[in-house]
């Protein structure tokens, strides 16, 4: 028996696993195994026939993984979770298993850069069509739906605008629709948990907040078990037609009697089989380290970025703060809505000396890393103009929320007077905005 808590900083250390069987450790072993013992010639049958589940290869399944995936299935509410090598792979991974040439997904156009590439440009190059729309109308999604469209997809609190997305009012347009909402969870796990609020499945890099700590590249897909494909047949004839792939499984049937599991066990044995991306054993138990601290790490992050936002809104320099605690109307509603427990370690805001004031501002910081990550217990800060936007045009870079003085910060939990003390003396660099001009 493992936990039965339902209290998230308890299931974050001990859900999925409570002494290995064969020594008695206590902390995760890393399984660093490439196959399994298959014993007899019956199990091995049974094991590749979905009658059994066990290891056989540790691109299908790794027991460190697993230890991994069922903790986050149980942080998340969902039914069951996959292991897979980065967050873009899980992206990629969550929609290819329902989406397939001919077909389209809706997708919010607030998202991360490497998904939108992703979706704009190599899906495109897959046959598989992404319709972009604005979240502020949950309604779009509705608008732009046809009998193609297989997957609803956006982000939870998308930097740089951090405008957090209409999860409930976009997963019950897909209800009524027959189209699952898939949500990138990355910027705010545990102050969100998607499920509760109707998603049907959650993708993570787990390369962020998860892990922690700046180590290791991964990414989980985490299946809701909500979404009922069998009323939606015609819809997703991958998972409720026999699929040639398999021996003619017809995934809804061939899992029934292991609970609505269909989605993610199709992802396992047939995509994780063929486009063979797992996440290593090493790297989940890196994830497993961090997750154990993960609910003291957000409630720091989440105070730590509070308290930046509302110091940089009393600086002469600074234009514009960008945190959930600051906004109003329909955008403080969503954040109080989908957020709890925190907003949210992510803080934007806009130097008055526009591109110029940026950079200058990013080369004087010590204490903040200059890198383009998020999520890490260091403090870490970019100028997305002249980096990880550099390439749109200015016009682009507006619609996606970064102006010339925009700075995005991912707040760490170093002592908030260190992190203040860094932000001002970079600030006192910089200048006023008649000075750096
Ligand atoms: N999703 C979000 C929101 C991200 O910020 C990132 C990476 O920055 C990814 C997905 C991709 O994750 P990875 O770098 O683990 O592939």
């Amino acid at each position: 028996m493992t936990t039965t808590s339902k209290h998230a900083a308890t299931l974050a250390i001990h859900a999925g696993f409570r002494k290995d069987s064969a020594t008695n450790a206590v902390a995760v072993p890393i399984y660093q195994s490439t196959a399994f013992d298959l014993e007899s010639t019956d199990r091995a049958s049974d094991l590749f026939a979905l009658k059994e589940f066990g290891n056989i290869y540790s691109r299908i399944h790794n027991p460190t993984s697993t230890v991994l995936e069922e903790r986050m299935a149980a942080l998340e509410g969902g039914v069951a979770a996959l292991a897979v090598a980065s967050g873009q792979a899980a992206t990629a991974m969550a929609l290819q298993n329902i989406a397939h040439a001919g077909d389209n997904i809706v997708s919010s156009t607030d998202l991360y850069g490497g998904s939108w590439n992703l979706l704009a440009n190599t899906f495109r190059t897959m046959g598989i069509e992404v319709r972009f729309v604005d979240p502020a109308d949950p309604e779009n999604f509705r608008r732009a739906t046809d009998e193609r469209t297989r997957a609803y997809y956006a982000e939870t609190l998308p930097n740089p605008k951090l405008q957090v997305f209409p999860i409930g009012e976009v997963a019950r347009i897909g209800e009524a629709m027959g189209v699952p909402l898939i949500v990138d969870n990355t910027a705010a796990p545990l102050i969100c948990r998607p499920f509760d609020h109707g998603a049907h499945v959650v993708v993570y890099s787990a390369t962020k907040y998860l892990g922690g700590h700046g180590t290791s590249i991964g990414g989980l897909i985490i299946d809701g078990g909500r979404f009922d494909w069998e009323k939606h047949g015609d819809r997703f004839p991958m998972l409720t037609r026999p699929d040639p792939s398999y021996h003619g499984a017809i995934w809804t049937e061939a899992v029934r009697p292991l609970g609505p599991v269909a989605y993610i066990i199709k992802a396992r044995t047939t995509l994780q089989r063929d486009l063979g991306c797992p996440m290593s054993p090493f790297n989940a138990f890196q994830f497993i380290q961090g997750l154990e601290t993960l609910a003291l790490r957000m409630r720091e992050h989440c105070r730590n970025a509070e308290r930046v936002s509302e110091w940089l809104a009393g600086r002469p320099e600074v234009t514009r703060v960008i945190h959930p605690s600051r906004f109003t109307g329909e955008q403080k509603r969503r954040a109080e809505t989908y957020l709890s427990g925190g907003m949210g370690g992510l803080v934007g805001f806009e130097l008055a000396g526009g591109r110029q004031a940026g950079r200058r501002f990013i080369d004087a910081l010590q204490l903040f890393y200059h890198v383009a990550n998020i999520g890490d217990v260091r403090s870490l800060a970019i100028h997305p103009a002249s980096t990880t936007h550099s390439q749109l045009s200015p016009e682009e870079q507006r619609a996606t929320g970064v102006t010339e003085g925009y700075v995005r910060l991912s707040v760490g939990i170093e002592h908030i007077a260190d992190i203040l003390g860094d932000l001002d003396q970079a600030l006192a660099v910089v200048g006023q905005p008649a000075l750096a001009a």
